[in-house]
């Protein structure tokens, strides 16, 4: 007992001295404790829960240095940036650096003055490498972004497939595992490939509890988009859009308009990537429209808003990329527009896959994520096979009492699949949405004097509602699985879902359309919201310390988030240090930022103060 209390107060002491922070997140702790005790671990921590430093501070307190294996050569280096600014000696070796960049470091490991190394999967396997490796003493290895080992992963990349030598290789060196990929299958394959006798499993809740999701019908993506953007007045975001041309053309209209942004997918150059990645990175432009091929060596900590311009193709991909903003920890937000077209999209990819079944499953499981109201925490944490604990969760359209839910939800999904049971023709065929939201609202079109459906017990079943309402309830019954598009026409049929619903078995979850004036009371809401995350903090102070940060960053070649997080930054603007005493208690300052810091910060506070 007297030896763990030792050690806890030995890692508070570090968290404090090297990181500036006082407490552990959940799992910290045990998974720190773990490492110590020369049990193999693998942790499972959502994105954001603070994976590094579970590592990084128990390779401080542990003799040797760690070997840390990453697949992102661009992130090591920022990883490795952001560790020396808090004092600690870490240094990375990969083909990004020039042959005496490596060579200063290869003697500087050999000097021992080096505590963490980040390597990448394939320079692991060199021989020369290995030699480095084996002639110094090592205290663990840690695989970060774990799940790359695994098929059933995202993001499977080859060169980490040959991770399960390391422990031929260094035979008592124990091997740390990371990820924020829960499934099973993936946990699974992650202690198989690298040959895990006794691990100790630490799995974190899946949920983000920073974040607020809002799911609206896409309507007309411009506008919609540019409220969030105003909304986040000078906030960093992401817009994923499903395809390049979305992308481009999106990006270009905002642009237009005035929303500065910069696009990121497959189709541009390297170069162009690259260079809007970075941009991005440091601050220049605080919006990207992108793809799912943005972000996966994005460690910028303070992105407030993920927009999607269209529905992702899986939970999982939903909740990885949403995962991106707030990783720092504060309220951030997530708004997605779908379209029944979305499904139809990734319905037809789903062709080409060999896994067809699987991906349709998935898709259909995220469609009705989008059209079924219910709180979004819940359903995140329930799918990754987990229990939601609160009964509301204050951070979801749902149950922030946006969404307005309708009467009689059976009576109303009755009428509208009962008119798509006898509104056919010829040889039994349907009709598409469109078709049969005119027939329930009764409007007269050409096409329905055609075909004689004005005479159809069900024409304007539903008059007294707008068409824009009759659409979004039939959207909801295909996303819940009442109905299902068909054919080269999208008409829509029936599912046994749909007859035990019209034989009054089952009911549906429907919502009503935002309607202008709840649109206007939710954006109030959340502009009070805004400014109750700003409760105290001086703003015209943080935004100067902003500018402070930035020019910092910029003469250091670092991101900012490496130099102070916007939490530390609302720390400062609300409580004001002036002194070198009072700076050194604000969130994110440890002693070496204290040192390399505090004068120019102090010196814009004093200023504003004036
Ligand atoms: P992950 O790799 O799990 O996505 P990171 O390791 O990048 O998360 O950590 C996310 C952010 O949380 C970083 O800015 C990190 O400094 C911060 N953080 C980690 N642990 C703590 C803690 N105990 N207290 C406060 N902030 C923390």
């Amino acid at each position: 007992m007297p030896q763990t209390n030792y050690i806890s107060k030995e890692m508070s002491g570090c968290l404090k001295r090297y990181w500036g922070y006082d407490q552990f997140r959940p799992w910290q702790e045990d998974t720190i404790i773990s490492i110590l005790d020369e049990q193999e671990t693998l942790t499972i921590l959502p994105t954001g829960g603070g994976k590094s430093l579970c590592f990084q501070l128990p390779a401080l307190l542990k003799e040797g240095m760690a070997v840390v294996i990453s697949p992102l050569i661009s992130l090591m280096k920022d990883q490795v940036d952001g560790l020396k600014d808090m004092g600690i000696p870490a240094e990375c070796l990969n083909s990004s650096q020039t042959v005496a960049q490596q060579r200063k470091v290869i003697e500087r490991i050999r000097g021992n003055q080096v505590k963490l190394l980040y390597i990448s999967p394939e320079r692991l396997q060199t021989e020369e490498a290995l030699e480095l490796l084996r002639s110094i003493d090592l205290s663990f290895f840690v695989i970060d972004e774990a799940h790359c080992i695994s098929h059933w992963g995202h993001d499977f990349r080859d060169e980490y497939r040959q991770l399960g030598t390391i422990k031929d290789n260094f035979p008592g060196i124990n091997i740390h595992a990371f990820t924020a990929t829960a499934t099973k299958e993936v946990q699974e394959d992650i202690l198989a490939q690298l040959k895990f006798a006794h691990p100790r499993i630490n799995i974190a809740s899946v949920d983000r509890p920073n974040l607020a999701y809002r799911v609206t019908l896409r309507q007309h993506i411009i506008p919609q988009l540019i409220e969030v953007i105003e909304r986040h007045n000078r906030d960093a975001g992401i817009i994923y859009c499903l395809r390049r041309k979305d992308v481009d053309g999106i990006s270009k209209k905002l642009n237009k308009l005035g929303y500065k942004n910069l696009p990121y997918h497959a189709g541009l150059t390297d170069k162009e990537r690259h260079e809007n990645q970075e941009r991005f990175i440091h601050e220049e432009v605080n919006i990207i429209v992108a793809t799912v091929a943005f972000g996966m060596g994005i460690d910028r900590s303070d992105i407030r808003f993920v927009a999607h311009a269209a529905m992702p193709k899986s939970i999982e991909h939903y909740h990885q990329e949403t995962g991106r903003a707030g990783r720092d920890g504060l309220p951030s937000y997530c708004y997605m527009f779908y379209g029944g077209g979305d499904f139809r999209i990734w319905e037809f990819f789903s062709k080409q896959s060999a896994n067809r079944q699987v991906m349709l499953d998935k898709l259909r499981i995220m469609y009705n994520f989008c059209t079924q109201p219910q709180c979004r925490h819940k359903v995140f944490v329930n799918y990754f096979g987990q229990e939601y604990e609160h009964s509301s969760c204050q951070a979801c359209d749902y149950c922030l009492g946006e969404v307005d839910m309708v009467d009689d939800p059976l009576e109303l999904g009755k009428k509208i699949i009962n008119c798509v049971a006898t509104v056919r023709y010829g040889d039994d065929q349907g009709f598409g949405a469109g078709y049969l939201a005119n027939v329930l609202k009764g409007t007269l079109t050409d096409q329905i004097t055609r075909w004689g459906h004005q005479h159809n017990p069900d024409f304007g079943a539903m008059s007294a509602q707008t068409l824009n309402f009759i659409r979004y309830q039939i959207e909801q019954l295909i996303g819940q699985g009442f109905l299902e598009r068909q054919g080269e026409y999208d008409t829509l049929a029936l599912t046994d879902l749909g007859q035990q619903l019209l034989n009054g078995e089952i009911t549906p979850i429907l919502a009503k359309p935002l309607v202008a004036e709840k649109k206007k009371a939710v954006a109030a809401r959340q502009k009070a919201k805004k400014a109750q995350d700003f409760a105290g903090v001086d703003e015209e102070l943080f935004e100067l310390l902003r500018a402070k940060r930035a020019e910092l960053a910029r003469k250091q070649g670092v991101p900012a988030y490496i130099i102070f997080g916007d939490k530390s930054l609302k720390d400062m603007a609300t409580n004001k240090p002036t002194t070198r005493e009072s700076f050194s208690q604000v969130f994110g300052v440890g002693e070496h930022k204290l040192k390399t810091y505090a004068d120019y910060f102090i010196s814009v506070i004093k200023g504003h103060e004036k």
